[in-house]
């Protein structure tokens, strides 16, 4: 219930962020859809592309994001060539997750 109210938060406060928008023009929103964040994982074959682990092959404890290759908040878009699938540990790893 809880958790529910901080992700719609964020969302409200992604939209009203518009320093970073005036800089770079984007195409696309920076949220991944549902639906392509699928499609990422289908075409990674739901494989970290950084350190090839996968859930299937491991019992647990992997949790794969899809992520940006370049970063939004360097310009990059939300489409499936600047998509990739990564591991917890090597997403949180890259240090521009949280460059909001
Ligand atoms: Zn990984």
């Amino acid at each position: 219930m809880d958790e529910e109210q901080i992700d719609n938060n964020l969302t409200e406060g992604n939209d009203t962020i518009k320093s970073t928008e005036k800089t770079i023009r984007h195409k696309t929103k920076r949220e991944i859809s549902d639906r392509l964040r699928f499609r990422i994982l289908m075409r990674d074959g739901f494989t970290c592309k950084k350190c090839g682990r996968s859930p299937m092959n491991e019992m647990g404890g992997i949790e794969l994001h899809v992520d940006h290759i370049l970063p939004w908040s360097k310009g990059g878009e939300t489409v499936q060539n600047n998509l990739e699938t990564k591991c917890k540990k090597c997403n949180l790893g890259k240090g521009n997750a949280f460059n909001a």
